[in-house]
């Protein structure tokens, strides 16, 4: 597969999976505070992933305020469309490179 159509596809992926956890969050407010914990979906580009994130309402917001930041568990970064910008306990945020960084940009 040419490389801006993976690039393409991991983004279109991890675009879904980050608006199932908008709706977590916003289901998760309306009867939690801000520092309960919640299990969200990881965010990387692997379709068959259905591993949970667990952390604050408070901590999602912070990674879902900034564009082209997504939060995937170690190990599920993929380093052929996505570089590491940080990590925290389990989990890794990542950000999307080439057509993949195009395309959030377009769709956020
Ligand atoms: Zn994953």
């Amino acid at each position: 597969m040419p490389n801006a159509e993976r690039e393409l596809r991991a983004a279109q992926n991890q675009l879904m999976f980050r608006s199932v956890n908008e709706r977590i969050k916003e289901l998760g407010e309306k009867v939690l505070n801000a520092v309960s914990e919640l299990d969200f979906a990881c965010e990387c580009d692997n379709p068959e992933c259905h591993s949970p994130i667990t952390m604050t309402i408070e901590q999602f917001d912070a990674i879902d305020r900034m564009d082209n930041r997504f939060m995937v568990l170690r190990g599920h970064e993929d380093l052929d469309v996505e570089d590491v910008v940080a990590e925290d306990d389990g989990y890794l945020i990542v950000a999307k490179r080439g057509a993949g960084a195009e395309l959030v940009k377009e769709l956020s």
